[in-house]
């Protein structure tokens, strides 16, 4: 199943569920039951939205080998977790806004989780049960912040910088799905979830003993290596096996 959220000209933010080239809308949330209204609308007819709203995202530093070898940084000895504010999100096709602060801004594409229920404290065993599905994401950075400040929250947290969709795919086994970034229609990056250093079961189990994960919350795994910089007028997209892909363009924040 494909979970969507869209907007029509006529229509308010709504839930959506992708058959073929149509969009069956939902009477509510997604995250009980699915719940149809009845109404039909045309895929190409509707705009895409990030499929969810997190009360939090909260991302994972140095998850993949690649990456830390690529980032001169140590293994973490437990998951290296950081938040970006629900501020940050942006959908499928939104522009990225390039912040005058900075003079890098990079791409790292990564899996993301969707949470479908309140989490806390839950077992590694029971952690997937609580997953309502998988969508691309891309935890824009400017990376010379990140160097400036040590603490990550201005470099990740921007407006914009957490390109979410373009929609969640249920019913798949993340354990293994690639994770590709492409600028400008070139690969720079080609990764593997099979490769996480701490899987997601057990970042679950993690962060649910660290805070309350709430429906719609997300939990970003961390990006393969290859992270590199994009400059405005450049097009990034995020592509994961089994889901599809997130195209974003990054502009100038003052036209
Ligand atoms: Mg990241």
């Amino acid at each position: 199943m494909k979970i969507i959220r869209f907007t029509t000209p006529d229509t308010l933010e709504r839930y959506g569920i992708i058959e073929g080239d149509s969009v069956r809308e939902l009477r509510d949330q997604p995250f009980r039951e699915i719940d149809y209204s009845g109404k039909l609308y045309a895929l190409d007819s509707v705009k895409l939205l990030a499929p969810c709203i997190p009360s939090k995202i909260v991302c994972l530093g140095v998850n993949y080998h690649g990456h830390a070898k690529e980032m001169k940084h140590a293994i973490p000895d437990a998951p290296l977790i950081f938040l970006k504010p629900s501020t940050a999100v942006i959908g499928p096709g939104a522009d990225i806004l390039y912040p005058p602060s900075s003079q890098r801004v990079d791409y790292e594409a990564e899996l993301a989780v969707v949470i479908k229920k309140p989490v806390w404290r839950v077992s590694r065993a029971a952690a997937l049960d609580c997953v309502l599905g998988y969508t691309c994401f891309n935890d824009i950075t400017a990376r010379d912040l990140q160097k400036q400040d040590g603490q990550w929250t201005r470099a990740k947290g921007f407006d914009t910088f957490a390109a979410i969709g373009p929609w969640i795919s249920t019913e798949l086994n993340a354990s293994s799905l690639t994770v590709e970034a492409c600028l400008n229609g070139e690969r720079k990056q080609h990764g593997n979830t099979a490769d996480l250093i701490y899987p997601i079961d057990y970042l679950i189990h993690f962060i649910s003993h660290v805070m309350t994960l709430l429906p719609g919350d997300v939990i970003a795994t961390g990006t393969p290596s290859g992270i590199g910089p994009m400059q405005i007028g450049d097009t990034i997209e995020v592509s994961i096996s089994g889901i599809g892909t997130l195209t974003n363009h990054v502009v100038c924040t003052v036209p």
